[in-house]
């Protein structure tokens, strides 16, 4: 049996990315479910934001040429938000609200805190501060323009980003259709949570992990179960899977021993490549695709199979099928962000593969690791915020620097 070709991440990932295509296809949502969408037009902004000069402070509307020539001021109107004053008169203040909108003629805003009503007359203000023109004015426009892009097309929808869309007036977006992925899990030891557990069983955790990434990146998600070790059932299984998903991932049977079926089946019903990636965790990946039909207008449903090894299925989703997600979806699919941080432990050992360590911010700024780095041990990714991109043959003592990859930026 011939060894599948070695690459190293980054020509995985670039090999990955030269295929896919946007999905096409677009639907109009009410603003709140487009959270976890991705915009697939440019939102323009109905309105300016804000719409009109306004006071971030409450306190006292001012000429400051007043205050030339006197300390005092007479209170001559109020203007709590949401009401509108008239022309600010030489000689006088408008006592105004957070939010409200600054009257005609006034160029200035004391807060109150710099400002005393005169005891007795109740109706004047002095002004105990120097002033400067437009202080604490929020300027009409300053957030936002009428008619300017507020977000752009290709944007994935967070809380912030629909709160944006609504302070421009919007109600509803326009959003891409989201990417349709199956998954299924092989191997005749997996149990399903609930079930007992049979001598040599272990339960399915990769479905869990898998299920709840692609439902973190926006996809809708089918989920096909567990798939025993036969070719026959998996050859059914992705048949069944490609007529109406954009993608199917498995977990499990990537080796190339003679209880892995993902190749043989891939292979009889689409194409595929088999690579090991000079990663740690993980290593096997398969990549192709499944005919829908006989027809080739049908077209093809993407395929990635991931290795079975829970900590090796969840970064080689990370690390790979993340980004081909992205891509489907239209968004920026670039490196994951990194960060040079401060190891606070020795690593000595140099593999020769790319290793992605599992490790935690600690109360000093610096990273601990996990000890037990074990590509079976799940409980590494769940105490860790983190990954140590460590290139092969690195090594490094605590103190050195090292580049650090939130995780929380690889889950949306
Ligand atoms: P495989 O890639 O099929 O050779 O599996 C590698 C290891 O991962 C084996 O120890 C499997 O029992 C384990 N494994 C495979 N699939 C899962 C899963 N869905 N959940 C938990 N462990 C799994
Ligand atoms: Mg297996």
């Amino acid at each position: 049996m011939t060894k599948p070709p070695m690459l190293t991440a980054q020509q995985a990932l670039d090999h990955l990315l030269l295929h896919a295509k946007p999905v096409s296809g677009s639907e109009v949502v009410p603003m709140q479910a487009a959270l976890g969408r991705v915009l697939a037009e440019d939102v323009k902004s109905l309105v300016d934001v804000p719409p009109m000069d306004n006071t971030s402070m409450d306190g006292y509307a001012v000429r400051i040429a007043d205050l030339n020539i006197a300390s005092h001021l007479k209170i001559a109107q109020r203007i709590p938000a949401g009401s509108v004053g008239s022309q600010l008169e030489p000689g006088t203040a408008a006592r105004i609200f957070t939010g409200a909108p600054i009257p005609p003629g006034a160029d200035a805003v004391v807060m109150q805190e710099d400002c005393t009503v005169l005891e007795g007359s109740g109706e004047d203000v002095q002004i105990n501060s120097a002033l400067k023109v437009g202080q604490w004015i929020r300027r009409k426009g300053e957030d936002l323009t009428a008619g300017k892009t507020a977000l752009s097309a290709r944007t994935f929808l967070r809380p912030q980003e629909l709160g944006v869309a609504a302070s421009a007036g919007l109600t509803h977006l326009s959003v891409k259709r989201r990417v349709r992925v199956a998954a299924f899990f092989t191997g005749d030891e997996l149990a399903l949570p609930g079930e007992p557990l049979k001598p040599g069983g272990i339960y399915n955790s990769n479905r869990d992990t898998l299920l709840a990434c692609l439902k973190a990146l926006g996809c809708d998600a089918t989920d096909l179960g567990i798939v025993p070790d036969r070719l026959d059932v998996t050859r059914a299984t992705l048949r069944a899977a490609s007529k109406d998903h954009d993608l199917i991932i498995t977990s499990g049977g990537v080796s190339v021993g003679e209880e892995d079926h993902i190749k043989p089946a891939v292979t009889a019903e689409g194409r595929l490549n088999l690579w090991q990636i000079a990663i740690k965790p993980g290593k096997p990946l398969a990549f192709g695709a499944v005919r829908r039909s006989n027809n080739p207008d049908d077209g093809e449903a993407w395929f990635m199979g991931l290795p079975g090894n829970p900590v090796s299925s969840f970064v080689t989703f990370l690390l790979f099928v993340r980004p081909f997600i992205l891509q489907l979806q239209g968004r920026e699919a670039g490196p994951p962000r990194s960060y040079p941080m401060r190891a606070d432990f020795d690593w000595l050992k140099g593999d020769r593969r790319n290793e992605f360590l599992r490790v935690k911010i600690n109360d000093q700024g610096g990273l601990d690791l996990f000890q037990n780095q074990s590509s079976g041990v799940l409980t590494s990714a769940s105490w860790s915020d983190g990954l140590v991109d460590c290139p092969p043959g690195q090594i490094f003592k605590a103190g050195d620097f090292v580049k650090y990859i939130p995780l929380s930026a690889l889950l949306y």
